[in-house]
Protein backbone atom coordinates (compact mmCIF):
# COMPACT_ATOMS: atom_id res chain seq x y z
CA UNK A 1 0.00 0.00 0.00
CA UNK A 2 2.74 2.20 0.59
CA UNK A 3 2.50 6.04 -0.79
CA UNK A 4 6.14 6.81 -2.36
CA UNK A 5 5.52 10.10 -1.00
CA UNK A 6 5.97 9.53 2.45
CA UNK A 7 8.28 7.25 4.49
CA UNK A 8 5.03 5.58 5.80
CA UNK A 9 1.32 4.85 5.11
CA UNK A 10 0.82 5.52 9.03
CA UNK A 11 2.94 7.15 12.14
CA UNK A 12 1.77 6.77 15.26
CA UNK A 13 2.43 8.51 18.70
CA UNK A 14 2.27 6.40 21.52
CA UNK A 15 2.86 2.61 22.06
CA UNK A 16 -0.16 2.05 24.87
CA UNK A 17 -3.41 0.10 24.02
CA UNK A 18 -4.66 2.42 21.59
CA UNK A 19 -1.68 2.87 19.62
CA UNK A 20 -0.68 -0.81 19.41
CA UNK A 21 -3.80 -1.69 18.42
CA UNK A 22 -4.42 0.85 15.73
CA UNK A 23 -0.76 -0.08 14.40
CA UNK A 24 -1.16 -3.24 14.45
CA UNK A 25 -4.46 -3.56 12.63
CA UNK A 26 -3.43 -1.07 10.14
CA UNK A 27 -0.45 -2.74 9.35
CA UNK A 28 -2.45 -5.76 8.98
CA UNK A 29 -4.43 -3.65 6.16
CA UNK A 30 -1.23 -3.68 4.53
CA UNK A 31 0.00 0.05 5.34
CA UNK A 32 3.66 0.84 6.16
CA UNK A 33 3.31 1.66 9.63
CA UNK A 34 5.73 2.76 12.10
CA UNK A 35 5.29 3.63 15.83
CA UNK A 36 6.99 5.91 18.42
CA UNK A 37 7.50 5.51 22.11
CA UNK A 38 9.19 7.59 24.73
CA UNK A 39 9.15 5.58 27.40
CA UNK A 40 7.73 2.17 27.61
CA UNK A 41 6.04 0.06 24.99
CA UNK A 42 1.84 -1.05 26.81
CA UNK A 43 1.28 2.34 28.60
CA UNK A 44 -0.37 3.38 31.43
CA UNK A 45 -2.96 0.26 31.54
CA UNK A 46 0.26 -2.48 31.02
CA UNK A 47 3.01 -0.43 32.92
CA UNK A 48 1.02 1.35 35.95
CA UNK A 49 -2.09 0.85 35.13
CA UNK A 50 -4.82 -1.88 35.30
CA UNK A 51 -2.35 -5.01 35.08
CA UNK A 52 -0.10 -4.33 37.99
CA UNK A 53 -2.71 -2.64 39.97
CA UNK A 54 -5.26 -6.11 39.55
CA UNK A 55 -2.08 -7.90 40.31
CA UNK A 56 -1.54 -5.84 43.63
CA UNK A 57 -5.58 -6.39 44.31
CA UNK A 58 -4.95 -10.25 44.02
CA UNK A 59 -2.56 -9.84 46.21
CA UNK A 60 -3.88 -8.17 48.88
CA UNK A 61 -6.80 -10.35 49.09
CA UNK A 62 -4.46 -13.13 50.07
CA UNK A 63 -4.53 -11.29 53.57
CA UNK A 64 -7.76 -11.86 54.33
CA UNK A 65 -7.90 -15.37 52.91
CA UNK A 66 -5.82 -16.49 54.82
CA UNK A 67 -7.58 -14.93 58.10
CA UNK A 68 -10.42 -16.62 56.99
CA UNK A 69 -8.66 -20.21 56.49
CA UNK A 70 -7.45 -20.01 59.98
CA UNK A 71 -11.10 -20.22 61.25
CA UNK A 72 -11.98 -23.04 59.04
CA UNK A 73 -9.81 -25.51 60.22
CA UNK A 74 -6.51 -24.62 58.37
CA UNK A 75 -3.23 -24.61 60.51
CA UNK A 76 -1.23 -21.73 59.54
CA UNK A 77 1.99 -20.74 60.41
CA UNK A 78 3.93 -17.65 61.23
CA UNK A 79 2.47 -15.22 58.30
CA UNK A 80 4.22 -11.84 57.41
CA UNK A 81 4.29 -9.93 53.91
CA UNK A 82 7.49 -8.69 52.24
CA UNK A 83 6.32 -6.01 50.20
CA UNK A 84 9.40 -5.85 48.14
CA UNK A 85 8.73 -9.65 46.58
CA UNK A 86 5.39 -8.64 45.56
CA UNK A 87 6.59 -5.43 43.98
CA UNK A 88 9.25 -7.18 42.41
CA UNK A 89 6.96 -10.41 41.01
CA UNK A 90 4.38 -7.46 39.75
CA UNK A 91 7.04 -5.35 38.03
CA UNK A 92 8.74 -8.69 36.49
CA UNK A 93 5.23 -9.81 35.14
CA UNK A 94 5.03 -6.23 33.83
CA UNK A 95 8.16 -6.43 31.80
CA UNK A 96 7.34 -10.01 30.39
CA UNK A 97 4.16 -8.12 28.93
CA UNK A 98 6.21 -5.46 27.54
CA UNK A 99 7.70 -7.59 25.87
CA UNK A 100 4.70 -9.16 24.58
CA UNK A 101 3.99 -5.83 23.28
CA UNK A 102 6.87 -5.62 20.89
CA UNK A 103 7.08 -8.66 19.84
CA UNK A 104 3.29 -8.33 18.64
CA UNK A 105 4.59 -5.28 16.73
CA UNK A 106 7.26 -7.09 15.79
CA UNK A 107 4.77 -9.66 14.17
CA UNK A 108 2.94 -7.06 12.75
CA UNK A 109 6.00 -5.52 10.50
CA UNK A 110 5.48 -2.46 12.45
CA UNK A 111 8.34 -0.70 12.96
CA UNK A 112 9.25 0.75 16.60
CA UNK A 113 11.19 4.27 17.48
CA UNK A 114 12.05 4.26 21.25
CA UNK A 115 12.17 7.49 21.69
CA UNK A 116 9.82 10.64 21.75
CA UNK A 117 8.18 11.92 18.65
CA UNK A 118 6.58 15.61 18.04
CA UNK A 119 4.66 16.57 14.98
CA UNK A 120 6.16 19.65 13.11
CA UNK A 121 2.83 19.24 10.18
CA UNK A 122 -0.19 17.63 9.05
CA UNK A 123 2.20 14.92 7.33
CA UNK A 124 5.54 15.10 9.72
CA UNK A 125 6.95 13.90 12.03
CA UNK A 126 10.44 14.38 14.52
CA UNK A 127 12.42 12.45 17.13
CA UNK A 128 14.31 13.01 19.76
CA UNK A 129 17.03 11.77 17.93
CA UNK A 130 16.88 14.74 15.23
CA UNK A 131 15.19 12.18 12.75
CA UNK A 132 12.46 14.01 10.65
CA UNK A 133 9.67 11.37 9.09
CA UNK A 134 6.70 11.82 7.11
CA UNK A 135 3.70 9.87 7.00
CA UNK A 136 0.45 9.98 4.85
CA UNK A 137 -1.31 9.75 8.02
CA UNK A 138 -0.57 10.30 12.21
CA UNK A 139 -2.29 8.46 14.87
CA UNK A 140 -1.89 10.30 18.44
CA UNK A 141 -2.37 7.79 20.85
CA UNK A 142 -0.51 9.78 23.76
CA UNK A 143 -2.23 8.86 26.96
CA UNK A 144 -2.88 10.34 29.81
CA UNK A 145 -1.27 12.01 32.53
CA UNK A 146 -1.67 12.32 36.58
CA UNK A 147 -2.96 15.35 37.32
CA UNK A 148 -2.15 16.82 40.49
CA UNK A 149 -3.46 19.74 42.26
CA UNK A 150 -1.61 22.84 43.53
CA UNK A 151 -0.67 22.76 47.16
CA UNK A 152 2.14 23.46 48.96
CA UNK A 153 4.37 20.28 49.24
CA UNK A 154 2.96 18.34 46.58
CA UNK A 155 6.42 17.61 45.26
CA UNK A 156 7.11 15.48 48.16
CA UNK A 157 3.60 13.47 47.11
CA UNK A 158 3.57 10.38 44.53
CA UNK A 159 1.04 9.52 41.67
CA UNK A 160 -0.09 5.97 40.66
CA UNK A 161 3.12 6.41 38.58
CA UNK A 162 5.18 6.15 41.43
CA UNK A 163 3.37 3.79 43.65
CA UNK A 164 4.37 0.51 42.22
CA UNK A 165 8.07 1.09 42.53
CA UNK A 166 8.01 1.77 46.41
CA UNK A 167 11.07 1.08 48.58
CA UNK A 168 8.84 -0.11 51.11
CA UNK A 169 5.41 -0.47 52.08
CA UNK A 170 4.24 2.79 53.97
CA UNK A 171 3.02 1.77 57.17
CA UNK A 172 0.63 5.17 56.94
CA UNK A 173 -0.71 6.04 53.49
CA UNK A 174 -2.57 9.45 52.58
CA UNK A 175 -4.94 8.89 49.38
CA UNK A 176 -5.76 12.44 48.11
CA UNK A 177 -9.34 11.97 45.92
CA UNK A 178 -12.37 10.22 45.72
CA UNK A 179 -11.93 8.46 42.26
CA UNK A 180 -11.03 4.70 40.75
CA UNK A 181 -7.42 5.12 41.58
CA UNK A 182 -7.87 6.56 45.12
CA UNK A 183 -10.91 4.27 46.31
CA UNK A 184 -8.22 1.14 44.42
CA UNK A 185 -5.14 1.83 46.44
CA UNK A 186 -6.61 2.33 49.21
CA UNK A 187 -8.70 -0.85 49.68
CA UNK A 188 -5.47 -2.19 48.54
CA UNK A 189 -3.00 -0.68 51.08
CA UNK A 190 -5.38 -1.42 53.98
CA UNK A 191 -5.35 -5.23 53.07
CA UNK A 192 -1.59 -5.25 52.65
CA UNK A 193 -1.26 -3.74 56.34
CA UNK A 194 -1.18 0.40 55.57
CA UNK A 195 -2.97 2.54 57.77
CA UNK A 196 -4.42 4.16 55.26
CA UNK A 197 -6.14 7.87 55.16
CA UNK A 198 -8.75 8.81 52.28
CA UNK A 199 -9.41 12.20 51.72
CA UNK A 200 -12.06 13.44 49.12
CA UNK A 201 -12.99 16.80 48.41
CA UNK A 202 -16.91 16.59 49.03
CA UNK A 203 -19.29 14.09 51.21
CA UNK A 204 -19.94 11.83 47.64
CA UNK A 205 -16.65 9.09 46.35
CA UNK A 206 -17.01 7.83 42.70
CA UNK A 207 -19.22 10.28 41.82
CA UNK A 208 -20.19 9.17 38.14
CA UNK A 209 -21.77 6.29 39.82
CA UNK A 210 -25.21 4.65 41.60
CA UNK A 211 -25.20 7.29 44.44
CA UNK A 212 -26.84 4.18 46.40
CA UNK A 213 -24.54 1.69 45.57
CA UNK A 214 -21.79 3.93 46.34
CA UNK A 215 -22.98 5.00 49.75
CA UNK A 216 -22.74 1.28 50.70
CA UNK A 217 -18.55 1.86 50.24
CA UNK A 218 -17.26 4.30 52.51
CA UNK A 219 -18.89 2.66 55.66
CA UNK A 220 -17.26 -1.01 54.96
CA UNK A 221 -13.88 0.90 54.32
CA UNK A 222 -14.03 2.21 57.72
CA UNK A 223 -14.81 -1.24 58.96
CA UNK A 224 -12.16 -2.42 57.26
CA UNK A 225 -9.84 0.14 58.98
CA UNK A 226 -9.61 3.45 56.85
CA UNK A 227 -9.70 6.30 57.87
CA UNK A 228 -12.35 8.41 55.46
CA UNK A 229 -11.76 12.07 55.79
CA UNK A 230 -15.13 13.55 53.48
CA UNK A 231 -15.33 17.36 52.59
CA UNK A 232 -11.74 17.96 53.02
CA UNK A 233 -8.72 19.16 51.00
CA UNK A 234 -4.43 18.89 51.78
CA UNK A 235 -3.43 22.32 52.65
CA UNK A 236 -0.02 21.31 53.13
CA UNK A 237 2.52 18.40 53.08
CA UNK A 238 5.89 19.25 55.08
CA UNK A 239 8.62 16.87 55.28
CA UNK A 240 10.39 15.68 59.02
CA UNK A 241 13.58 14.86 59.05
CA UNK A 242 13.16 10.91 59.66
CA UNK A 243 11.50 11.16 55.80
CA UNK A 244 7.62 11.43 57.29
CA UNK A 245 5.33 13.76 55.76
CA UNK A 246 3.16 16.26 58.65
CA UNK A 247 -0.46 16.61 56.24
CA UNK A 248 -2.38 19.86 56.97
CA UNK A 249 -6.05 19.46 55.85
CA UNK A 250 -8.30 21.78 55.47
CA UNK A 251 -10.68 20.58 57.94
CA UNK A 252 -7.98 21.69 60.53
CA UNK A 253 -6.85 18.08 61.30
CA UNK A 254 -2.89 17.12 60.93
CA UNK A 255 -1.43 13.51 60.16
CA UNK A 256 1.77 12.41 60.39
CA UNK A 257 2.47 9.38 57.13
CA UNK A 258 5.02 7.71 55.28
CA UNK A 259 3.51 8.41 51.44
CA UNK A 260 0.53 10.48 49.82
CA UNK A 261 -0.56 9.48 46.98
CA UNK A 262 -2.31 12.27 45.06
CA UNK A 263 -4.94 10.34 42.27
CA UNK A 264 -7.41 13.23 41.63
CA UNK A 265 -8.11 12.85 37.77
CA UNK A 266 -5.80 12.50 35.05
CA UNK A 267 -5.30 15.07 31.84
CA UNK A 268 -4.46 14.37 28.45
CA UNK A 269 -0.69 13.76 27.34
CA UNK A 270 -0.40 16.64 24.54
CA UNK A 271 1.97 19.19 26.46
CA UNK A 272 4.81 19.83 24.02
CA UNK A 273 3.28 17.30 20.95
CA UNK A 274 3.78 20.06 18.17
CA UNK A 275 -0.27 19.16 17.01
CA UNK A 276 -0.90 22.90 16.46
CA UNK A 277 1.79 22.88 13.67
CA UNK A 278 -1.15 21.32 12.06
CA UNK A 279 -3.52 23.43 12.60
CA UNK A 280 -5.12 21.45 15.38
CA UNK A 281 -6.37 23.46 18.15
CA UNK A 282 -6.42 21.56 21.70
CA UNK A 283 -9.12 21.78 24.11
CA UNK A 284 -9.57 23.45 27.39
CA UNK A 285 -8.26 20.10 29.29
CA UNK A 286 -5.64 19.95 26.79
CA UNK A 287 -7.80 17.34 24.79
CA UNK A 288 -7.19 16.55 21.18
CA UNK A 289 -11.00 17.28 19.87
CA UNK A 290 -11.66 14.53 17.29
CA UNK A 291 -14.69 13.33 15.19
CA UNK A 292 -16.67 9.80 15.60
CA UNK A 293 -14.13 8.70 13.78
CA UNK A 294 -11.26 10.05 15.52
CA UNK A 295 -9.68 12.27 12.85
CA UNK A 296 -8.65 15.79 14.29
CA UNK A 297 -9.91 19.01 12.42
CA UNK A 298 -6.41 17.56 10.11
CA UNK A 299 -7.46 15.69 7.50
CA UNK A 300 -4.53 13.78 8.01
CA UNK A 301 -4.01 13.06 11.89
CA UNK A 302 -6.17 11.16 14.24
CA UNK A 303 -6.45 10.38 17.95
CA UNK A 304 -7.36 7.71 19.89
CA UNK A 305 -7.48 6.65 23.60
CA UNK A 306 -7.09 8.64 26.68
CA UNK A 307 -5.86 11.76 24.81
CA UNK A 308 -9.10 12.73 23.49
CA UNK A 309 -10.68 12.80 26.53
CA UNK A 310 -13.88 11.09 25.95
CA UNK A 311 -13.98 7.62 27.98
CA UNK A 312 -10.85 7.25 29.93
CA UNK A 313 -10.82 2.98 29.91
CA UNK A 314 -8.84 0.98 28.02
CA UNK A 315 -10.80 -1.21 26.57
CA UNK A 316 -12.14 1.83 24.81
CA UNK A 317 -9.03 3.41 23.28
CA UNK A 318 -8.50 -0.04 21.63
CA UNK A 319 -11.76 -0.27 20.17
CA UNK A 320 -11.01 3.69 18.46
CA UNK A 321 -7.70 2.25 17.77
CA UNK A 322 -9.00 -0.64 16.14
CA UNK A 323 -11.79 1.01 14.41
CA UNK A 324 -9.55 3.94 13.14
CA UNK A 325 -7.60 1.32 10.96
CA UNK A 326 -10.29 -0.39 9.53
CA UNK A 327 -11.57 3.24 8.44
CA UNK A 328 -8.15 4.68 7.36
CA UNK A 329 -6.96 1.13 5.64
CA UNK A 330 -9.31 -1.29 5.75
CA UNK A 331 -12.10 0.17 3.62
CA UNK A 332 -14.64 -0.17 6.62
CA UNK A 333 -15.57 3.15 8.10
CA UNK A 334 -16.97 2.38 11.62
CA UNK A 335 -16.68 4.48 14.78
CA UNK A 336 -17.17 3.30 18.34
CA UNK A 337 -20.53 3.77 20.10
CA UNK A 338 -19.81 5.43 23.31
CA UNK A 339 -22.98 4.24 25.14
CA UNK A 340 -23.63 1.40 27.59
CA UNK A 341 -19.62 0.84 28.22
CA UNK A 342 -19.03 -1.36 31.88
CA UNK A 343 -16.63 -0.53 34.06
CA UNK A 344 -15.55 -1.40 37.02
CA UNK A 345 -13.86 -0.21 40.51
CA UNK A 346 -11.56 -2.16 42.01
CA UNK A 347 -12.25 -1.87 45.55
CA UNK A 348 -13.11 -4.18 48.28
CA UNK A 349 -15.58 -4.92 47.98
CA UNK A 350 -15.70 -4.10 43.92
CA UNK A 351 -18.53 -1.72 42.11
CA UNK A 352 -19.75 -2.63 38.98
CA UNK A 353 -21.35 -0.39 36.72
CA UNK A 354 -23.17 -0.61 33.17
CA UNK A 355 -25.81 1.72 31.37
CA UNK A 356 -27.43 4.55 33.72
CA UNK A 357 -28.04 5.37 36.31
CA UNK A 358 -31.43 5.99 38.40
CA UNK A 359 -30.98 9.60 38.20
CA UNK A 360 -30.15 9.92 34.31
CA UNK A 361 -32.63 7.10 33.61
CA UNK A 362 -35.76 9.92 35.05
CA UNK A 363 -34.06 13.11 33.28
CA UNK A 364 -34.13 10.35 29.92
CA UNK A 365 -37.72 8.53 30.15
CA UNK A 366 -41.30 9.19 31.71
CA UNK A 367 -41.70 6.42 33.42
CA UNK A 368 -38.66 4.29 35.46
CA UNK A 369 -38.65 1.31 37.94
CA UNK A 370 -36.34 -0.01 39.77
CA UNK A 371 -35.65 -3.56 40.81
CA UNK A 372 -32.92 -4.24 43.71
CA UNK A 373 -31.54 -6.60 45.64
CA UNK A 374 -29.95 -6.76 49.43
CA UNK A 375 -28.22 -9.95 50.12
CA UNK A 376 -25.10 -11.05 52.44
CA UNK A 377 -23.36 -12.83 49.66
CA UNK A 378 -22.86 -16.57 50.85
CA UNK A 379 -19.12 -15.83 50.54
CA UNK A 380 -19.15 -13.61 53.14
CA UNK A 381 -21.57 -15.63 55.54
CA UNK A 382 -19.16 -17.78 55.14
CA UNK A 383 -16.18 -15.79 56.18
CA UNK A 384 -18.32 -14.16 59.24
CA UNK A 385 -18.26 -10.72 57.29
CA UNK A 386 -21.16 -8.77 57.92
CA UNK A 387 -21.14 -6.70 54.57
CA UNK A 388 -24.03 -6.74 52.51
CA UNK A 389 -24.08 -6.66 48.52
CA UNK A 390 -26.80 -4.88 46.90
CA UNK A 391 -27.90 -5.12 43.36
CA UNK A 392 -30.03 -2.52 41.34
CA UNK A 393 -31.71 -2.83 37.96
CA UNK A 394 -33.01 0.79 36.03
CA UNK A 395 -35.20 -0.08 33.39
CA UNK A 396 -38.13 1.78 31.39
CA UNK A 397 -41.25 0.76 33.37
CA UNK A 398 -43.13 0.22 30.59
CA UNK A 399 -40.92 -1.90 28.21
CA UNK A 400 -39.05 -3.47 31.22
CA UNK A 401 -36.24 -2.69 28.82
CA UNK A 402 -33.24 -3.00 30.90
CA UNK A 403 -31.54 0.71 31.03
CA UNK A 404 -28.66 0.11 33.80
CA UNK A 405 -27.55 -2.03 36.40
CA UNK A 406 -25.06 -1.02 39.44
CA UNK A 407 -23.53 -3.63 41.72
CA UNK A 408 -21.36 -4.17 45.06
CA UNK A 409 -19.95 -6.88 46.26
CA UNK A 410 -17.15 -9.98 45.75
CA UNK A 411 -16.39 -10.32 42.13
CA UNK A 412 -18.96 -7.39 40.51
CA UNK A 413 -16.62 -7.08 37.69
CA UNK A 414 -16.95 -10.54 36.59
CA UNK A 415 -19.91 -11.16 37.05
CA UNK A 416 -21.43 -7.72 35.06
CA UNK A 417 -19.55 -8.09 31.87
CA UNK A 418 -22.07 -11.37 30.72
CA UNK A 419 -25.17 -9.05 31.67
CA UNK A 420 -23.96 -6.20 29.95
CA UNK A 421 -24.72 -7.97 26.87
CA UNK A 422 -28.43 -8.40 27.86
CA UNK A 423 -28.53 -4.86 28.51
CA UNK A 424 -26.22 -3.54 25.39
CA UNK A 425 -29.08 -5.63 23.30
CA UNK A 426 -31.51 -4.26 24.78
CA UNK A 427 -32.97 -6.82 26.78
CA UNK A 428 -35.90 -6.62 29.37
CA UNK A 429 -36.42 -7.61 32.93
CA UNK A 430 -38.49 -9.87 31.80
CA UNK A 431 -35.58 -11.68 29.87
CA UNK A 432 -33.80 -12.06 32.80
CA UNK A 433 -36.40 -13.29 34.70
CA UNK A 434 -36.97 -15.81 32.43
CA UNK A 435 -33.37 -17.28 32.77
CA UNK A 436 -32.59 -19.82 35.22
CA UNK A 437 -30.49 -19.45 38.69
CA UNK A 438 -27.36 -20.81 39.20
CA UNK A 439 -27.58 -21.94 42.96
CA UNK A 440 -25.84 -21.32 45.23
CA UNK A 441 -24.17 -18.27 43.48
CA UNK A 442 -23.79 -14.41 43.63
CA UNK A 443 -25.12 -13.43 40.24
CA UNK A 444 -28.32 -15.48 40.22
CA UNK A 445 -29.01 -12.09 42.45
CA UNK A 446 -29.87 -10.71 38.90
CA UNK A 447 -32.38 -13.10 38.05
CA UNK A 448 -34.36 -12.93 41.01
CA UNK A 449 -34.72 -9.17 41.25
CA UNK A 450 -37.73 -7.59 43.18
P1 LIG B 1 -11.23 10.09 38.66
O1 LIG B 1 -11.64 11.02 37.61
O2 LIG B 1 -11.84 8.74 38.76
O3 LIG B 1 -11.45 10.79 40.08
C1 LIG B 1 -10.82 11.98 40.41
C2 LIG B 1 -11.10 12.26 41.87
O4 LIG B 1 -10.29 13.34 42.30
C3 LIG B 1 -12.55 12.65 42.13
O5 LIG B 1 -12.94 12.13 43.38
C4 LIG B 1 -12.47 14.18 42.17
O6 LIG B 1 -13.43 14.76 42.99
C5 LIG B 1 -11.11 14.38 42.80
N1 LIG B 1 -10.50 15.66 42.47
C6 LIG B 1 -10.34 16.20 41.25
N2 LIG B 1 -9.69 17.37 41.33
C7 LIG B 1 -9.42 17.57 42.64
C8 LIG B 1 -8.79 18.60 43.35
N3 LIG B 1 -8.30 19.67 42.75
N4 LIG B 1 -8.70 18.48 44.69
C9 LIG B 1 -9.20 17.39 45.33
N5 LIG B 1 -9.83 16.39 44.69
C10 LIG B 1 -9.93 16.48 43.37
O7 LIG B 1 -9.64 10.03 38.53
P2 LIG B 1 -8.55 8.95 38.94
O8 LIG B 1 -7.29 9.72 39.06
O9 LIG B 1 -8.98 8.13 40.09
O10 LIG B 1 -8.50 8.01 37.67
C11 LIG B 1 -8.21 8.58 36.39
C12 LIG B 1 -8.90 7.80 35.31
O11 LIG B 1 -8.29 6.54 35.17
C13 LIG B 1 -10.37 7.51 35.60
O12 LIG B 1 -11.19 8.49 35.05
C14 LIG B 1 -10.60 6.18 35.01
O13 LIG B 1 -11.22 6.33 33.77
C15 LIG B 1 -9.23 5.57 34.85
N6 LIG B 1 -9.11 4.42 35.75
C16 LIG B 1 -9.96 3.36 35.58
C17 LIG B 1 -9.88 2.27 36.43
C18 LIG B 1 -10.83 1.15 36.24
O14 LIG B 1 -11.42 1.04 35.17
N7 LIG B 1 -11.02 0.29 37.24
C19 LIG B 1 -8.89 2.21 37.51
C20 LIG B 1 -8.07 3.38 37.61
C21 LIG B 1 -8.18 4.44 36.75
P3 LIG B 1 -14.87 15.21 42.43
O15 LIG B 1 -15.69 13.95 42.32
O16 LIG B 1 -15.34 16.14 43.47
O17 LIG B 1 -14.63 15.85 41.10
Amino acid sequence: MADAQYDYDLFTIGGGSGGVRGSRIAASHGAKVAIAEEYRMGGTCVIRGCVPKKMLVYASMFAEELGHAAHKGWTLGETKFDWATLRDFVNGDVDRLEGLYDGTLGNAGVEVFSERAVITGPNSVRLASGKEITAKNILVATGGWPLVPEFSGNELCITSNEIFHLDELPKRLMVMGGGYIAVEFAGIFNALGSDVTLVNRSETILRTYEKDIVDRLPPIMEARGMDIQMSAQIKNVTKNADGSLDVTLTNGAVKQVDQVLVATGRKPNSEGLGIETAGVELGKKGEIPVDAYSKTSCDSIYAVGDVTDRVQLTPVAIREGHAFADTVFGGNARYVDHSCIPSAVFSQPSIASVGLTEAEAREQYTEVAVYTSDFRPMKNIFADRMERGLYKMVCEAKSGQVLGLHMIGPESAEIIQGAAVAIKAKLSKADFDATTAIHPSMAEELVLLK
